[in-house]
Parts: structure tokens; sequence; C-alpha cells
């Protein structure tokens, strides 16, 4: 093929994307604050964002990530099992075990990589078992879940949203030496509501299963000190294995595998997504470290999201309009089709509110939606104008 035939394939499949109205595109967008931003010269209240503590702007973590920085250096330099690991990666990681109720962490460059490390680090298992692992995975679990455990090529199957009886079906239908892994999230990331935790330890007890848990959107919002959805409903140790990302609520980036000493061992002598990337900067080990301390420092932070949270949820809901059971600060609205979607968008974004539109392959098809998350840095005056512009909106996309 030469290379103006590739460019012609380009360009015919980003056409077939513009025609579904899935075709995306980069927004350069300067952040005020947390919960401030310009783009194209008009300034907007972010609702698109998840930062739900406002810690991204955080004096604390400024400093952490400059002093660090200075210290250290802005790149680890190598893998962490070559050089690239040092005290505040150590610190970072005994700090996150503490705050997760973990043996041990791991740290990793995103969420996505610490889901595929310890997807990797389970897989790795199935040599020993002579292949026999399964993962069970709820239909709505996130791209990085769903191409992690594609990846191993071992079996799964994935069972309906929150669907217990059809999972203790799956469970059921095994032999008794297979390993069966149920991977799920506490709080689900573009539906904000949470996973029927104490359904799935009760599962657990009768039917044992190895159990995975992401908590990208649980952390800082739920539990003391923020450590999570599982420690809010009292069933801390409920997962076997918990990821958590350093990149929503904690104002960061990059992600940890929690569980086990011998799991953490595991992803450190297993998991390529860890061993052939390179180390994250001490930098972004300190602000993990100390979005930590800050949380714990000043709860106000998650009482104010929540509070803001179940206003804005209570509110839509007495206007009728319809959202997804839970409490957490991201509220869905479910419009249908991409071209709604990108409408309503569009028109929060007249208001100087500054929202996305959430389409395929992010959503399954025909649940085409304006996803607005909340942050304890918002304004009363921001979230009231937030939800008059929700309820005048809904009439045209009902
Ligand atoms: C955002 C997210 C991830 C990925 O985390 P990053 O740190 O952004 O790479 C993983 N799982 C879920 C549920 C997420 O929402």
């Amino acid at each position: 093929m030469d290379e103006r035939t590739f460019e012609r394939l380009l360009a015919e499949d980003l056409e077939w994307q513009k025609s579904v109205h899935r075709y995306r595109r980069l927004r350069v967008v300067r952040a005020i604050d947390a919960t401030h931003l310009e783009f194209e010269g008009r300034r907007y209240v972010n609702f698109a964002s998840n930062d739900y503590l406002g810690l991204t702007h955080h004096p604390r973590l400024i400093a952490a990530a400059r002093e660090a920085a200075a210290a250290w250096g802005t790149g680890s330099g190598a893998a962490a099992l070559i050089s690239g690991y040092g005290e505040a990666h150590r610190d970072a990681e005994e700090a996150i075990a503490r705050w997760k109720g973990t043996e041990s962490a791991v740290l990793l460059p995103s969420g996505y990589q610490a889901n595929h490390a310890a997807v990797q680090a389970i897989a790795a298992m199935s040599n020993g078992l002579g292949g026999d692992v399964r993962f069970l995975l709820d239909k709505l679990v996130h791209a990085s879940l769903i191409d992690a455990v594609r990846a191993t090529e071992l079996p799964r199957r994935v069972f309906p949203h929150n669907h217990l009886p059809k999972l203790r079906r799956l469970l059921e239908e095994a032999d008794d030496d297979q390993l069966q892994v149920v991977v799920t999230e506490s709080i689900f990331s573009m539906d904000g509501d949470a996973a029927d935790l104490a359904g799935l330890g009760e599962l657990k007890r009768q039917r044992p299963f190895v159990l995975l848990l992401d908590e990208a959107h649980g952390g800082g919002v739920y539990g003391p000190q923020g450590g999570g959805y599982a420690a809010e409903a009292g069933l801390a140790g409920i997962a076997d294995v918990t990821i958590v990302t350093l990149s929503k609520a904690l104002g960061g980036i990059g992600g940890a595998v929690c569980g086990s000493n011998l799991l953490c061992e595991a992803v450190v002598n297993h998991a390529r997504a860890f061993i052939f990337s390179t180390g994250v900067p001490a930098s972004v080990a300190a602000v993990a470290k100390e979005a930590i301390a800050v949380m714990t420092d000043e709860p106000w932070r998650q009482q104010r999201v929540r509070e803001l949270a179940g206003r804005t949820r209570a509110e839509l809901r007495r206007a009728g309009l319809s959202i997804p059971d839970g409490d957490s600060p991201i509220v869905p609205l479910v419009v249908g089709d991409e071209s709604a979607a990108l409408r309503a968008a569009e028109q929060l974004r007249e208001k100087g509110m500054f929202v996305v539109a959430v389409r395929p392959p992010t959503v399954p098809r025909g649940s085409s939606r304006i996803r607005v998350t909340l942050s304890s840095a918002h304004t009363d005056e921001e979230v009231a104008a937030l939800i008059a512009a929700l309820k005048d909106l809904w009439p045209s996309t009902a």
C-alpha cells in the first residue's frame, strides 16, 4: 500500500466518524483554577472535570510538586525496577496503602496503566493454574479494564450492569478450581451510580471469587479521609485488588494497584504495564502523598462536594429529569443520540458552562449524554445557574 492510499483511508474513516457525529477534536483550554477555564477567549465555569475536591490548584500540592522536582528532577529517568524509584515513590506508595487500608500499593503512571498492570498480574497466575482464570466484567466498566482483560486472551464474560443474579449464574456455571475474577467499579464513571458492594460481599461468601474494584471515582468523594466508596460502605476489605487513580479527586496524575504484599509483588514481577514503562517523576509521587494529607486535614471538601451533588440531583429530579440512582458528583443526562448530546453541550456552553457530550464508544450506542460533574470549589451561585440551565434545556431534549 502506498502512502497516498494510507492517507486516503485515514481521511475516509474520519469522514465516517463525522457523519455519525462521533468525530473528536482537541480543544485548547486555559485552566484558571479548579473550576474555571478560558476557551477561545471566553471564560467558563468548568462542569466537565473530575477535580471533585478542587485539589488541582491547591497551594500545598503545587508546593509539593515544585519541591520534589527541585530535589529530584523532572523525570525519573528509568523504569522503577531499574533506577526510577526513589524515596518519594516509596513514601507515596506507603501513604496510598495506609489510606486504602491495604498492605501495599504499586504506583503507575496512570489509572489506565494501573488497570492493565493489575489484570496482567492476575493473568500471570493462569500459567500456574493451567490457564484456568476467567474474568467476569460488569457491562459498564471503563475501557481500560475492558482493554486490559481482552489483551490477556483469557476467557471473559460480561454481566448486565449491577445484575448480581446474572453474575451468580455465571459464577455457578464454572467449575470449582477455576479462578473467577469479578471486575467492577465502585462509582461508575459515566453513570455516577454505585456497585452493590454489600451484595457482592454476600455473593463472595457463597461463591468465592477474586474482586477487582476500580475506585477511580470513589476516592476522595467517599469514606473517611476520602479513602473510597468501599470504606464508606463499611466494606474496606472487600476487594482483593483495588485500583486508584491519582488524577481525579487527588488532583494529580498516575494510578496505583493496592492490595496484599503478594499481589503487589506479582505486579512488580509480572505486569508488563509496570515493568516496561518509566517510573513516574518524583513530583507526581509527592503530589499524591500531599493530596492524601490534604484530604485528611480538610474534610470539608468532601462534605461540600457531596452536598452540592445531593442538591443538584434532588432539584433535577423534582423538575422531572431522569437521573440514575446514587449520590455521586457525576450527574449524567442521557439524551439518546450523538447529535442531541452535542447540541445540549453547546447550549450550556453558550451560557458560560463548560460541559461536553459523551458519545460512543465511551458509552453504549443510544445513550449519548452530557455528563456534568461537581466540585467542592463550585460556588452556590454557579451550581444554581447550572441547575436552572439544565431545567431549561430539558423540555427540548426529553
Ligand atoms: C479515569 C478512569 C481510569 C483511568 O485513569 P487515568 O488516571 O485517567 O488513566 C480508570 N478507571 C476508571 C473507572 C476511570 O474513570
